[in-house]
């Protein structure tokens, strides 16, 4: 039995990978599952996966989880220290779906243990990239992605990652591919939130409506696939079925391919280095329709620059993106901004005096973050 813990486990990725590891009772054991708010969730995912151990990272709401989850003898813990000890109990698979810059530690404690770490979490890889990957080296732990973009070009570049000529990131585009400027500039958080393809969690969706998704996205290659940024290319396809491509030094390319649905990647790296049946609807090539492509429209999607300008200031800048990008959004949710703001803060915040830090440890990661944060509010005015 595989030891597997699960961090997030009542977001949306989260609960795909619970549907995942609950439909092989016999082959995991659970350790730890965490979530926030969510405790009535989190109680009946613990019980019915029968884990060691359920945490909130809401310290108010361990009363409500005990009761919860009473006479049914699994532990109830709380708060950010509770979750970081969960994070260093020892366990054979590990999924990072918490959601934002709170999923950097986590991640690296689970780093630490040598085992797989299936990382959905993709502001570990956008703010510590460099460390996680240290860190994930030092203690010979796996690092799989899931964002289901790079869990394809992870398959795609099986063991020919010399010969990798060029990354084809696809993208959906998001509600306002085909919106006017205008009409972006007025979008409500309700409108951006209405993804197209992919079922997902609300500032994820949001990120896909500004393609500050896909910035973070083309970051994250950046950092797990050994690339200069001139071999990233980002192209629109609105059908998402084809997940990203990789082009060789001979000039094939390889496609991974398959119906927009998170549990594909979750399980390919649940599954890992096997592959199992998955519940996912087979694509259907005769009922399928046209597959098309476009370039990214950057005037009305200005992430895509953003992100090519972070990765070719280096350094920390990936740090400061992602916390500009988050407060942004934070802003924009609470109406205070509009939704074209959201990347001329983060644009403000880029090209402001950038920290200096050449070996980044979690402490700088973290003053940086907040310092960007500061610098958002600012720049929001
Ligand atoms: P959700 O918002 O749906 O879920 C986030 C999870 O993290 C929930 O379990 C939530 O608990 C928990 N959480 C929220 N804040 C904190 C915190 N401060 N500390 C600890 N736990 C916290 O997010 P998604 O599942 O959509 O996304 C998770 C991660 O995966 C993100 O980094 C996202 O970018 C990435 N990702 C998501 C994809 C998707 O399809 N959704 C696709 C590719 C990547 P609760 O809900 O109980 O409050
Ligand atoms: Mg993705």
């Amino acid at each position: 039995m595989r030891k597997v813990s699960v961090f997030g486990s009542t977001g949306s990725v989260g609960v795909n990978t619970i549907n995942l590891i609950a439909r092989r009772p016999d082959d995991f054991h659970v350790v730890a599952l965490t979530g926030g708010h969510n405790i009535s969730l989190l109680a009946q995912q613990a019980r019915a996966l029968r884990a060691e151990i359920a945490v909130t990272a809401n310290p108010d709401l361990l009363d409500d989880l005990r009761e919860l989850l009473a006479g049914s003898g699994i532990e109830a813990a709380a708060g950010r220290g509770a979750l970081l000890e969960a994070a260093a109990r020892p366990a054979d698979w590990i999924m990072l779906a918490v959601v934002g810059f709170a999923g950097l530690e986590l991640s690296l404690i689970a780093a630490q243990q040598g085992s797989t770490l299936a990382l959905a979490n993709k502001e570990s890889l956008v703010c510590g990239g460099a460390l996680l990957q240290q860190t994930c080296t030092r203690h010979g732990t796996r690092l799989l992605p899931v964002d289901s973009e790079h869990s394809a070009i992870y398959q795609c570049i099986g063991t020919q990652d010399k010969e990798v000529e060029r990354i084809i990131l696809t993208a959906s585009g998001g509600p306002f591919l085909n919106s006017t400027h205008a009409e972006m500039e007025r979008a409500t958080p309700e409108q951006a939130v209405a993804h197209p393809n992919w079922d997902m969690g609300q500032r994820i969706s949001i990120d896909s409506a500004s393609m500050f998704n896909k910035a973070m996205e083309m970051i994250e290659t950046f950092v797990l696939f050994d690339v200069t940024p001139s071999q990233i290319e980002v192209i629109v396809h609105p059908q998402s079925i084809i997940h990203s491509m990789v082009g060789f030094t001979d000039g094939a390319i390889m496609a991974h391919l398959g119906p927009p649905d998170m549990r594909a990647p979750i399980g390919f790296a649940l599954n890992w280095p096997d592959r199992h049946d998955l519940p996912l609807e087979r694509l259907d090539f005769g009922t399928l329709g046209d597959l098309t492509f476009r370039h990214p429209d950057k005037t009305r999607f200005p992430a895509i620059a953003l992100a090519e300008q972070t990765i070719e200031m280096g350094g920390l800048a990936g740090a400061v993106f992602n916390a500009a990008k988050e407060q942004a959004l934070d802003l924009f949710l609470a109406r205070k901004i509009g939704f074209l703001d959201m990347a001329r803060i983060v644009e403000t915040v880029l090209n402001s005096p950038q920290p200096t830090a050449d070996a980044p440890v979690l402490e700088t990661i973290i003053a940086v973050d907040a310092e960007a944060r500061t610098r958002a509010i600012a720049a929001a005015g």
